[in-house]
């Protein structure tokens, strides 16, 4: 942990955590929400307008992690709350189909053309879950390829250790998790080919899918080196096994119809969460129309909810997607690079050795000197730096994601008068990290 002294400025949300710990633990109901990477008190927030959140404490902050990725469009975007308000007049939960499923369904197939068919659920660990035993039951094989670094909740088969090595068996990487369960996991370097090769070599007919973030931003943004996730898909169809691209993050972020919509590889199942939910539960995982035939109630495979396609959810989801047109999409993607320059601009006037790494409008920063590429390299950076910079930044009302190793996300809300915010803070947080040590 680096030598950093906080300012505990945030009395409020200091009770508010310390009444939090006795009834949840560690306060929190998401781990990285309470800032052991950081330090600190977690802001308890009140509320979101835009591009600004505001703390119990009444402190207004940029909001650079938009709810990790769901608030595209900012917070409280009028034509998503009167949808959701509209939603909520009608009834919340009716445990029968409804019109606003059929909608949202529509809406990602007409998006993104691998999805022929898709099936809605409340949280991305839902979706990935689901692909995983629906690709299980559909090639009839029981191991599963994913990559060191990749996040795809916390379903228990994927939080598998990082193995070294070639076809390394997974270790449970959490008490709680037993051997059989991640059993059949086998954890490869990302960016790896040949380790996928090798591991399609030394199973064969067993590996039943690989799994992989579309472009991984839960070790801090590293995208795919060029021919990766094609040479992903080419190795499975090869052997017969499903390539899954998991977009819960990227999916409707970095493109109208997400990473696909970049890199034009098709997989033949996909998961998406986040953004399609407009901040409310909704998630879902699609693809080929024969795989996805295998679900019940016309196939063997079981997967079911109760809330899945909730009502409010789904209005909330349709109205977010449906503002979202390639002119929102170009409004992100410049508020993006805009921040990037202004980030790297400051660091490297601090002489602050790192890398800025990017895939589409998500970004996120390496205090490191070398390209990363792997979970590895995204380890070797010097974190503390980081823990700095954070807390420059957030006692200048500007909120990271507290965390190294996770994505910054922006919206349409953040106009001129946000970043130049943003702009203000940089300088001292740049000194911060340059001044910091381990
Ligand atoms: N997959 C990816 C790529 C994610 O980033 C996440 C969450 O951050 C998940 C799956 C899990 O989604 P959820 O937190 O909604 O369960």
């Amino acid at each position: 942990m680096a030598c950093v002294t906080y300012s505990y400025d945030a009395p409020v949300s200091q009770t508010l955590f310390d009444r939090a710990a006795v009834v949840t633990p560690g306060g929190v109901n998401s781990p990285v929400r309470a800032f052991r990477a950081v330090g600190g008190t977690p802001r308890f927030m009140v509320s979101g307008t835009g591009p600004y959140l505001t703390d119990a404490d009444g402190r207004e902050y940029v909001d650079l992690v938009c709810s990790w990725g769901p608030m595209i469009l900012g917070h409280s975007h009028p034509e998503v709350i009167e949808a959701v308000q509209a939603a909520v007049a009608r009834g919340t939960s009716f445990g029968t189909p409804g019109e606003g499923e059929v909608a949202l369904a529509e809406e990602i197939v007409d998006r993104i053309a691998p999805v022929e068919q898709v099936r809605l659920v409340s949280s991305g660990t839902e979706a990935t879950m689901s692909a995983i035993r629906l690709a299980r039951g559909f090639t009839g094989r029981a191991k599963v390829i994913k990559f060191a670094g990749c996040y795809h909740g916390h379903v228990d088969a994927l939080l598998a250790a990082a193995g070294s090595g070639v076809a390394t068996f997974g270790l449970p990487d959490t008490p709680g998790v037993t051997g059989a369960q991640a059993g059949d996991t086998i954890v490869l370097p990302y960016n790896d080919l040949d380790a996928v090769r090798h591991a399609f070599a030394r199973y064969p007919g067993e590996i039943a899918c690989v799994i992989t973030e579309a472009s991984p931003g839960n070790m801090g943004v590293v995208p795919p080196l060029p021919g990766f996730n094609a040479g992903l898909k080419s190795l499975c169809a090869e052997s017969g096994a499903l390539y899954i691209s998991d977009e819960v993050m990227t999916g409707f972020r970095v493109s109208k119809s997400g990473w696909y919509g970049i890199d034009g590889v098709e997989p033949d199942l996909m998961t998406f969460g986040k953004v399609m939910g407009g901040g409310f539960p909704a998630a879902a995982f699609g693809g080929r129309a024969d795989v996805m035939a295998h679900l019940a109630p016309f196939g063997p495979v079981y997967q079911a909810g109760t809330l899945s396609g909730n009502p409010v959810a789904t209005a909330a989801g349709l109205a977010q997607l449906r503002l979202l047109d390639d002119a929102a999409y170009e409004r992100v993607d410049a508020v993006s690079a805009e921040l990037r320059g202004l980030v790297t601009e400051a660091l490297a006037k601090e002489g602050v050795t790192h890398r800025l790494q990017t895939a589409g409008n998500m970004f996120s920063v390496f205090f490191t000197d070398e390209d990363v590429t792997d979970y590895d390299k995204a380890k070797a950076q010097q974190a503390y730096r980081f823990t700095a910079f954070f807390h420059a930044m957030l006692a200048q009302g500007v909120y990271l994601p507290p965390s190294a190793f996770e994505s910054w996300f922006v919206s349409t809300a953040h106009d001129g008068a946000a970043v130049e915010r943003i702009a203000a803070a940089l300088p001292t947080a740049a000194r911060a990290a340059a001044e910091a040590s381990a």
